[in-house]
């Protein structure tokens, strides 16, 4: 069985992070979407509500499960035996963050390959933090978040 997992914090999911997950569905068995919680972190959007709209987002779909998890994403990939942390790159911003966390994630664990997905050109200005911003002042977030989502 090829395992994914796509860890992030997904508050809240976006249509860029669906079409990650919707073009990685011939490459695995399985695709575990991760909620990562992090202490440090404040939310705009509770645990329950994030992983609601994803579950929105992916119903009816087998290959894929939405769990959460708190701690290293390498244990969590163990403890699910998923082989492949999925990541979405959009800038070259994206690329040196991810690289250094991929690196470290593979020097905690070798049998964990991260692999990258270029973003859809189309999708590529769209981020969590931006549709946050604009939730923040009543704008209308239909075009950036999911189908299925009603915000
Ligand atoms: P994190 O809190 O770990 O940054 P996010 O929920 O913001 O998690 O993102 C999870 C993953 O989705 C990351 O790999 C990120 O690069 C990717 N991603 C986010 N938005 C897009 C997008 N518009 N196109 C492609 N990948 C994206």
């Amino acid at each position: 069985m090829r395992i994914a997992v796509f860890p992030g914090s997904f508050d809240p999911i976006t249509k860029g992070h669906e079409s990650i997950v919707r073009r990685s569905l011939s490459l695995f068995d399985e695709i575990i979407i991760g909620i990562g919680y992090n202490n440090n972190k404040h939310y705009f959007f509770s645990q329950d509500r994030r992983e609601h709209f994803i579950n929105k987002t992916f119903h009816g779909e087998p290959k894929i499960k939405v769990m959460r998890y708190s701690g290293l994403t390498v244990d969590f990939c163990k403890q699910v035996g998923a082989g492949f942390i999925l990541r979405g790159l959009r800038t070259s911003a994206d690329f040196e963050f991810e690289r250094a966390i991929a690196q470290m994630n593979r020097s905690m664990n070798h049998e964990v390959e991260t692999v990258f997905i270029v973003s859809d050109p189309a999708l590529s200005h769209v981020s969590s933090t931006i549709v946050r911003d604009i939730l923040l002042y009543q704008g209308d977030v239909s075009a950036f978040v999911p189908d299925s989502i009603k915000i």
